[in-house]
């Protein structure tokens, strides 16, 4: 008796019921009839499924193979000391663009970084998160200039589905050379397209650069910008700027400091996917 397909009822099983979904976007992306959409942080199925099982293959929380993808980017597998995977050099940066340092989280790295990649041609575009519908909620963003990706710049503590960007770059802009940003899971999800035998090579192979972003947490964007901000007398549209340091979850508003609380205080908000993950460098990632 053959093996059962592993198809969308397999990761509604196996990922999304048990909350190991990221909301990444890759089924969703993936999917060659356009069956699946998200609903809110959610992969759906709205239409008639072909049985094709590209969206078991292209989820970052199935069987990703690791030693496969080691071997192509960095040309060896890990081995047992190097618990954060396979790295060439590590660097303490920040950016030197003043246009950069006024909108980015941290050092400005990643922004500055995609620039010079669009810039030079290395790439024809780049996604990236923007924000979509109402404030804070991420969306993701194809960036076509340097001015998309200044306004994209800047945490989101929620997810942004940008495996659905990198079909738009390719399916929508007929893009050769993407540019990839994201999460640890997300780059896991450009792995997959790439070099799962059975994953959506069609988007993956279009993916010139991945780089992903340091992540501990992502947080559900109607329990943090619902309940949270409320609890504290604030809307999102209030906010200018999240950021997580040294243990204490920060909000500004135009610039002040507005909420300083400890993390634990929003834990409860944290994705359930998150408490699981393991990978808090990108390890698969280009450049972290
Ligand atoms: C959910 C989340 C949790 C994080 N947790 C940590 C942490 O625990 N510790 C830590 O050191 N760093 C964490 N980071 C990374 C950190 O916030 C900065 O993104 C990183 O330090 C790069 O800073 P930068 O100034 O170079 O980024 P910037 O130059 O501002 O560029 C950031 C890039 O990330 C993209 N982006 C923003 N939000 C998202 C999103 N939700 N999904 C995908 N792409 C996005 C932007 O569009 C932009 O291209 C987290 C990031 C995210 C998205
Ligand atoms: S058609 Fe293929 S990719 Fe789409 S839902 Fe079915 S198995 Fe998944
Ligand atoms: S591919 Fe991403 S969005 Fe789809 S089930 Fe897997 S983790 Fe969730
Ligand atoms: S903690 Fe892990 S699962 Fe959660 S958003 Fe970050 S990389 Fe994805």
């Amino acid at each position: 008796m053959s093996a059962p397909k592993k198809i969308f009822g397999t990761l509604v099983a196996q990922v999304i019921k048990p909350g190991l979904c990221t909301a990444c976007g890759g089924c969703v992306a993936a999917c060659p009839v356009g069956a699946l959409v998200m609903e809110g942080e959610t992969p759906r199925i709205v239409g008639q499924c072909v049985t094709c099982e590209v969206c078991y293959h292209s989820c970052p929380q199935t069987e990703v193979p690791y030693a496969e993808v080691e071997r192509a980017v960095f040309g060896r597998e890990r081995s047992e000391g190097e618990p954060i995977g396979v790295y060439r050099e590590a660097y303490s940066v920040r950016t030197r663009l003043e246009e950069v340092a006024k909108v980015a989280q941290d050092g400005g790295a990643v922004t500055t970084l995609l620039i010079h990649a669009l810039s030079t041609g290395m790439v024809d575009c780049a996604v990236v998160a923007g924000v979509r519908d109402e404030p804070w909620r991420a969306w993701p963003k194809v960036a076509l200039t340097v001015d998309d990706l200044l306004k994209a710049a800047g945490t989101k503590y929620t997810p942004s589905p940008n495996l659905i960007g990198l079909s738009e770059a390719v399916v929508g802009y007929a893009k050769q050379r993407v540019a990839f940003v994201g999460t640890p899971c997300q780059v896991r999800a450009v792995r997959q397209m790439q070099f799962n035998p059975k994953g959506c090579l069609k988007l993956g192979e279009r993916v010139s650069i991945v780089i992903g972003l340091f992540c501990m947490e992502s947080f559900h964007y109607d329990k943090l910008m619902g309940e949270f901000l409320k609890s504290k007398g604030y809307e999102p549209k209030d906010i200018s700027k999240f950021a997580i340091t040294k243990g204490k979850f920060i909000a500004y508003s135009a610039g002040n400091e507005v909420i300083n609380v400890p993390l634990s205080e929003v834990k409860g908000y944290v994705r359930s996917s998150c408490h699981y993950c393991r990978d808090f460098t990108a390890e698969l990632a280009d450049i972290s």
